[in-house]
């Protein structure tokens, strides 16, 4: 069995903590407010027969204006999503912030890149148009996925795809 540390990141607003809830608790909430600080949920996933796979999600709450965190956060994960909120244009530019963060600070216990995916989240609601094969292209993210964690959707898809990369470090 294998357990990995998963870091939910991005501007504050655009949706990591409903996402998580909608993965971990297949719920969602309108005022869904954590605490301050780091939040963790745990969800356990059947990979095979053989093989239980568990996630543990750091939620960050608070320390999201800052844009930077410190060492110990970043310590010994193994992936990451990075969300932006589809009607915030800034949080599409925190996104490669985020993930250049998130590249400096982590250190490759397998040698292999720290699978990261990029959420383009509350894709129930419209937002402006951009090509996200390049940004992920650019940004070394292994992929992106148009969530709503309202709507419940692709978040199961993206949970699934980022841990498919992971067994594979
Ligand atoms: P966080 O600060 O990144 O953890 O964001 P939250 O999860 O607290 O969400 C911020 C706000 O956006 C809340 O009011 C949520 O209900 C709302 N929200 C989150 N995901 C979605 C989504 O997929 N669609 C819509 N329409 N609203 C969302
Ligand atoms: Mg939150």
């Amino acid at each position: 069995d294998r357990l990995f540390k998963v870091l939910v990141i991005g501007d504050v607003g655009v949706g990591k903590s409903s996402i998580i809830l909608r993965y971990v608790k297949r719920d969602f909430s309108e005022n869904y407010k954590p605490s301050i600080g780091v939040d963790f949920a745990l969800k356990t996933v059947e990979w095979d027969p053989n093989t239980v796979v568990r996630l543990q999600f750091w939620d960050i709450a608070g320390q999201e204006r800052f844009k930077k965190m410190s060492r110990v956060f970043y310590k010994a994960a193994m992936g990451a999503l990075v969300v932006f909120d589809i009607t915030d244009s800034s949080s599409f530019e925190g996104a490669s912030e985020w993930k250049r963060d998130l590249d400096s600070k982590v250190c490759l216990n397998s040698g292999c890149p720290i699978p990261a995916v990029l959420l383009a989240n509350k894709c129930d609601l419209a937002g402006q148009a951009r090509d996200l094969d390049k940004f992920c292209k650019d940004n070394s993210f292994l992929g992106w996925f148009e969530t709503s964690a309202k709507d419940n959707i692709n978040v199961e898809e993206a949970g699934a795809f980022l841990v498919k990369h992971m067994m594979r470090c």
